[in-house]
């Protein structure tokens, strides 16, 4: 038998949609798959599970989501990081609206013009909602490729891309296009795991690359090392009466569009444990502080690792001097108890959980 059919009947032969019963496989609603793809995108199934819980009954409906604030939207998807997919499903279900009249596309083109909607996700949705032959290629699929057929093209650059997206157009099958979909990504996520794959039990281990050239462990194969950027925010708590001031981040940066207290970014960490006094000048020359304004507390470090950055966080709470409003107009004025109704990256919603 051709290799190529050999892993796809194996693959097939191998997949039982029961063995993995989760609320989005086997549906057709294009719209929960969708929410479902996009809340799984870098994060767990059991981390994702109770935001799509919470995202079906909430916004039932294209037209329930579209018709949302931005806000309440963020505030739903609190803690789970990534905040640009939430503003994506946002802005792509309003697109839905205004172009398919609240009706989510079918053809794949349609489907990959939404905003937020790569490759992947529109070959996702077009597969499992209507069968169409589209391949999906994720972390799960370059793995299971690369380790099976014996390629160290580096999936992470233009070449291994096409190559991958091409092998796997060539695999997939016609008939059964979702579940073969399915099929592939469940073998990767609990078989031919990153670590330690389960090989002893797996169906293609005759014919696999990788096993029989003791290759398991170079394969996929990725050029770059990411380094990441570490950055450092001082976080000003300013304290006047029952009252704190928050803004929301609106420039091009992590976060957008969620909220967090007055904040000086710097690369590096600008103090020692024992003295603050460098650090609170340099708070004073711009004007985020007052001289007089009185140190209530400084935090430890908390610490929060994104994809490409490490951030660093301290919570310095003052009591105001003068009761005069902050002259910046972006900041708002908000009670202790308030806070809540706010959506704050992960790194202050600790602090403040680990403060209440
Ligand atoms: S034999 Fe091992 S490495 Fe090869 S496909 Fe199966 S689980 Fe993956």
């Amino acid at each position: 038998m051709q290799i190529k059919s050999f892993f796809t009947k194996n693959l097939l032969n191998w997949y039982r949609p029961d063995d993995r019963p989760l609320p989005w496989k086997g549906i057709s609603n294009a719209y929960y798959i969708w929410l479902s793809e996009i809340i799984l995108q870098q994060t767990r199934v059991e981390q994702g599970m109770p935001y799509y819980q919470k995202f079906t009954k909430k916004y039932p409906t294209v037209e329930h989501l579209a018709s949302a604030h931005e806000d309440a939207i963020l505030k739903d998807w609190e803690g789970l990081g990534y905040y640009s997919r939430a503003r994506n499903l946002h802005a792509a279900a309003k697109q839905i609206v205004e172009k398919h009249q609240g009706r989510f596309p079918e053809a794949y083109l349609d489907i990959r013009a939404l905003k937020g909607i790569g490759d992947y996700t529109a070959a996702a949705i077009a597969s499992f909602a209507h069968n169409l032959p589209y391949a999906v290629v994720d972390g799960n699929v370059y793995r299971v490729l690369s380790r099976f057929f014996g390629i160290s093209t580096a999936i992470d650059s233009g070449k291994g891309k096409k190559e991958f997206q091409a092998l796997a157009n060539q695999l997939i099958d016609q008939q059964n296009a979702g579940v073969y979909n399915q099929a592939i990504m469940d073998f990767g996520a609990t078989l031919c795991k990153p670590a330690s794959p389960a090989c002893v039990q797996c169906p293609l281990q005759s014919s696999c690359f990788a096993y029989n050239n003791q290759q398991i462990n170079q394969l996929p194969f990725k050029a770059k090392k990411l380094k990441k950027r570490t950055r450092c925010f001082y976080y000003i708590l300013l304290k006047e009466g029952p009252y704190y001031y928050i803004q929301k981040r609106t420039q091009k940066d992590i976060w957008k569009n969620l909220y967090e207290f007055p904040m000086l970014e710097l690369p590096n960490q600008h103090h020692s444990t024992d003295n603050h006094d460098e650090l609170l000048y340099l708070l004073q020359e711009k004007a985020l502080i007052h001289p007089k304004d009185r140190l209530l507390s400084f935090s430890t470090m908390y610490r929060q690792t994104l994809s490409h950055q490490k951030i660093q966080a301290f919570f310095i709470e003052v009591e105001r001097y003068s009761l005069q409003a902050l002259s910046n107009d972006h900041y708002i004025k908000v009670a202790a108890a308030a806070l809540n109704d706010y959506a704050f990256p992960k790194i202050i919603r600790s602090f403040l959980s680990q403060k209440s």
